[in-house]
């Protein structure tokens, strides 16, 4: 069923890891500013929590399952929105885990969990909306990396180079696609569940006593919407969003 926009600027938004934190944060707001809202993660649950206190506020949204780490779960969550709305106005591919450790600890499985979800979930993201987005001859595809993309610090070298790796697609993609709108936004120290994907305690206790300053994901949620926001001609490349006491 086709379900055309209620307003000339309400787009169709489609945002994995929904369930929590920035997403969560991000599809409220999005939602209250008339897009219709695509929520994507494992947590169904907390997605139809989510969709339902969106639409108890006159807003829009459509939870579904994903896992970003299997294309055929991207896929499928893409042509939901698709076939629901008509088109695929923006996709931010938000879901992320950040399980921290020092490489000597050889905790092999959390870093190829870090690549397959930070990496190659934006892989699969991108791979799902591009021929829509061709077709429709525009779309905007929102990445959301982190500080982490930028530096490089102890316990942080698998999950730096992931949001690294995400920037450097995100500007290959920005370069190949003259119609398409490509953001990177990297959040510093933000609050949400992220630091419970930290599986080694030590270092999930050190960053958790770094948490205090963190600022709220509605921050994040501004910085998506405005990229959103801007006119179909200018292209915000990236932003960097962090606490004002962070180093
Ligand atoms: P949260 O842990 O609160 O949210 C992460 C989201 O990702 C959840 O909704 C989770 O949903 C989803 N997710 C994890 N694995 C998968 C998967 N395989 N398939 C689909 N969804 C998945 O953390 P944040 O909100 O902080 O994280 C959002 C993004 O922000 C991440 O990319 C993170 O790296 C980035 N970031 C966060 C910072 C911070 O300080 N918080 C700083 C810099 C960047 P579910 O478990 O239900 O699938």
């Amino acid at each position: 069923m086709l379900c055309p926009s209620t307003a000339s600027d309400s787009k169709v938004v489609l945002i994995t890891g929904a369930s929590s934190g920035i997403g969560e944060a991000a599809a409220r707001l999005l939602a209250a500013d008339g897009h219709h809202v695509v929520l994507g993660a494992r947590r169904t649950e907390q997605l139809a929590a989510l969709a339902e206190s969106i639409e108890a506020g006159a807003g829009s949204a459509l939870p579904h399952l994903l896992d970003v780490t299997d294309p055929a779960s991207v896929q499928s969550f893409v042509e939901a929105a698709h076939d629901r709305y008509g088109r695929v106005d923006v996709l931010v591919n938000n879901a992320g885990v950040m399980p921290l450790s020092r490489l000597d600890a050889l905790r092999i499985d959390e870093w190829n969990r870090m690549i397959d979800v930070n990496l190659r979930g934006v892989l699969h993201g991108i791979a799902a909306v591009l021929p829509i987005m061709r077709a429709q001859r525009g779309g905007h595809i929102v990445n959301i990396a982190s500080v982490s993309g930028l530096r490089v610090d102890p316990t942080a070298a698998v999950y730096s180079a992931t949001k690294h790796a995400v920037r450097a697609l995100s500007e290959g993609l920005r370069q190949e696609s003259r119609e398409l709108r490509v953001t990177v936004i990297s959040p510093g120290l933000t609050r949400s569940e992220l630091t419970g994907s930290i599986g080694d305690s030590a270092v999930r206790e050190a960053v958790e006593g770094q948490m205090g300053i963190a600022i709220p994901a509605a921050a994040i949620a501004e910085a998506i919407r405005y990229a959103i926001d801007q006119p179909a001609e200018v292209d915000v490349n990236e932003l960097v969003v962090r606490p004002t006491a962070q180093g």
